[in-house]
């Protein structure tokens, strides 16, 4: 069998279509012919693409860019915290922030204490002087001034 004979029973062949003696000289010249068995390989490609495109139905006009588009949409609502999870946020930085300032205000308060403590300790062990304040600071200048004597 030649290849031209072999080329126009090719698609025969893949199909099964051939009759037994057909099929036998078709396949003893595929076995001897590197040319012929490329062809059945790019039949048989060619076969299998076109049978898939058969099988996958086109999708509908416009559901690709519908799809897409609620696809992004989803995305971007799903990157966008909601304005609840912001109020709540919102509402414990402000809860943080005012137990930090209470806190602040306790510190403050006990250090105003233990000074005045100090200076009332002072007071009754010596004698001190305390001016109106440090013109920088604010803070009370507390002098010993008779440091030593008791
Ligand atoms: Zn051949």
């Amino acid at each position: 069998m030649t290849c031209r004979n072999v080329e126009t029973k090719l698609s025969a062949f893949v199909d099964s279509e051939l009759t037994g003696r057909e099929m036998f000289a078709v396949r003893s010249h595929l076995a001897e012919c590197e040319s012929c068995r490329f062809e059945l390989e790019a039949l048989r490609t060619v076969r299998s693409l076109v049978q898939d495109s058969l099988e996958t139905p086109p999708l509908p006009d416009g559901l690709e860019a519908r799809l897409l588009s609620a696809l992004d949409a989803e995305d971007r609502k799903s990157a966008r915290p909601s304005p609840r999870l912001v109020f709540a946020g919102g509402l414990v930085c402000a809860l943080a922030l005012l137990g930090f300032v209470s806190m602040n205000q306790k510190i403050e308060r006990d250090k105003e204490r233990q000074f005045v403590e100090g200076v009332e300790r002072r007071l009754r062990s010596d004698i001190v002087f305390v001016s109106d304040g440090d013109a920088i600071s604010g803070a009370p200048i507390v002098t010993a001034t008779a440091y030593g004597r008791r």
